[in-house]
C-alpha cells in the first residue's frame, strides 16, 4: 500500500513495560521452576462481580431472549435508569449532577482516549507519573503535553504551574495511578481556581474514587466552580469489579462551554457518531452495583483490597521506606531503597524474594527510582509477600 499513515504514532514511546515484566518473570521461572512467585504488579481486580450485579445481568439477559422485552440498540448516552442511578451517586456525595449530564460508556479508558476528538489545539498539562493513556492519546493526534513532575517533596501531588499560562487542557487523576496519592480539598481547589483563571479545562479521572477513606474530594464537583471548568471520567471497573464487564461514564456539566460552544453538545455528537452504547445487561448490572445492596457488596470487596494495601503500607513504615498511597488507593508507591532504579529493584524483588511489582519508570520520567505494588492480589499472597519482605 502507499497510503499515508498517522505519523504521530511514531512519536509514542513504545510501552514494553508489561511485556518486559512478563519476559523477565518467564526467564526467572525457567531457571527456577520451583519458585513460588507472588504477583503484586497487576492493576486488575481479582474478586468476582458483586452478587446484585450478577443477578441483574442474568435477569436482563433473560429479558433479551423474550420478544416482548427484547431491546435493540441502546441509547448512545446510556439508559435513563443508569444515568439516574449515577446522578443519585453524585447526590450522595453532596453534588448536583443531572442525569442528562451523565454519558454512559464502555469504560473510562475509552472516554479518556476519545475526549481528544472534541478538543482543538491547546496546551496540555499532565502530572507525571500518571496513567499513560492521557499522554499517549494526545500524542496520537499530534499534540504534545507539558508534564508537571510529582516527587517525594510534593508527595506526588504536583500543584499548578506558578506562572499563569494560556488556556490548557489539564488531566488530573486522584486517587492517582500509580502513586496512590490523592488531592485534598485545598490541592484540588488550587487546580480548579487555576483552570477558572486561565480559561482552562480539567479532565478529572475518578476511577479509584471508591478507595477513598479520608476526608478528601470523591469528585471534582465537590470543589466550587468545578462545574464551569471540569469534565469527570469515572468507571465501574475498580468500584464494582467491572474490568472485564466494561462500563464507565463521563460527566459534562451543562455549564461547561468554551467561547459560547457547549462542550456537552460536542461530546454528544461525538458519541452519537462513533459509539453505539453499552449492552443492556451490563447497564442493568451497573445499575445494581449502585443500589444500597450493591454498594454494600462492592464495598466488601474494596475492604478486602484495602486490608492488603494496609499490610503493605505497615511493612514499608516498619522499614522506614518512603511511600505514598495505600490509604485511599489500591496502590502503594515506594522509593526504591539505596538509590536503585525501578528495574534494579524489580530484579532484586523477583530474584531474592519471588515477588513481582511494577517499576515506576513505566509511568513517566518522574517515576524513575520508584516502584508500584498493588493490593489486588489475594490476602494470603499479600501476607506471604510481606513476610518475605520483612527480611528486606
Ligand atoms: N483510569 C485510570 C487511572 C486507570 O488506572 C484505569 C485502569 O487501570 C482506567 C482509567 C481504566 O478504566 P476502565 O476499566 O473503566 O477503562
Amino acid at each position: 500500500m502507499r497510503i499515508n499513515i498517522n505519523e504521530n504514532f511514531g512519536k509514542i514511546k513504545q510501552n514494553y513495560l508489561f511485556s518486559d515484566i512478563a519476559a523477565r518473570v518467564k526467564a526467572y521461572k525457567e531457571k527456577n521452576p520451583e519458585a513460588d512467585i507472588i504477583r503484586l504488579g497487576i492493576g486488575d481486580v481479582t474478586l468476582p462481580l458483586p452478587a446484585p450485579s450478577v443477578r441483574a445481568m442474568e435477569a436482563a439477559s433473560k429479558e433479551m431472549g423474550v420478544k416482548d422485552t427484547f431491546r435493540g440498540y441502546p441509547p448512545e448516552y446510556g439508559y435513563d435508569f443508569l444515568r439516574e442511578a449515577i446522578s443519585r451517586h453524585y447526590a450522595s456525595l453532596g453534588t448536583d449532577i443531572k442525569p442528562s449530564e451523565v454519558f454512559v460508556s464502555d469504560g473510562a479508558k475509552s472516554d479518556l482516549g476519545n475526549l481528544v476528538d472534541i478538543m482543538g489545539d491547546n496546551e496540555i498539562i499532565i502530572p507525571d507519573p500518571v496513567y499513560p493513556v492521557y499522554v499517549d492519546s494526545n500524542l496520537m493526534c499530534g499534540r504534545k503535553a507539558t508534564l508537571v513532575p510529582g516527587s517525594a517533596d510534593n508527595g506526588f501531588l504536583p500543584m499548578p504551574p506558578g506562572k499563569k499560562g494560556d488556556p490548557a487542557v489539564i488531566y488530573i487523576c486522584s486517587p492517582n495511578n500509580p502513586t496512590g496519592a490523592v488531592y485534598g480539598f485545598d490541592g484540588l481547589k488550587a487546580w480548579v481556581d487555576y483552570a477558572i483563571e486561565t480559561g482552562s479545562l480539567i479532565i478529572f479521572d475518578a476511577a479509584y474514587e471508591a478507595f477513598i477513606t479520608e476526608d478528601v474530594p470523591h469528585t471534582i464537583y465537590q470543589i466550587p466552580g468545578a462545574d464551569t471548568c471540569a469534565i469527570e471520567v469515572s468507571s465501574f471497573s475498580k468500584f464494582a469489579g467491572f474490568t472485564g464487564t466494561r462500563c464507565g461514564w463521563t460527566v459534562i456539566p451543562d455549564g461547561l462551554e468554551s467561547n459560547g460552544t457547549k462542550i456537552a453538545a460536542l461530546w454528544a455528537r461525538r458519541q452519537a457518531t462513533k459509539f453505539n452504547g453499552v449492552s443492556y445487561p451490563v447497564q442493568r448490572a451497573a445499575e445494581a452495583a449502585l443500589t444500597e445492596e450493591g454498594v454494600k457488596a462492592c464495598m466488601e470487596n474494596i475492604a478486602y483490597y484495602r486490608k492488603n494495601a494496609s499490610m503493605l503500607s505497615e511493612l514499608l513504615k516498619s522499614k522506614g521506606i518512603f511511600f505514598t498511597g495505600g490509604v485511599n488507593s489500591p496502590y502503594v508507591w515506594l522509593k526504591c531503597p539505596n538509590g536503585m532504579s525501578g528495574w534494579e529493584f524489580f530484579d532484586l524483588l523477583l530474584e531474592k524474594y519471588g515477588i513481582v511489582g511494577t517499576p515506576g519508570e513505566g509511568f513517566g520520567e518522574a517515576g524513575s527510582g520508584f516502584f508500584r505494588l498493588t493490593a489486588f492480589g489475594s490476602a494470603e499472597a499479600t501476607a506471604e509477600a510481606c513476610r518475605r519482605l520483612s527480611a528486606l
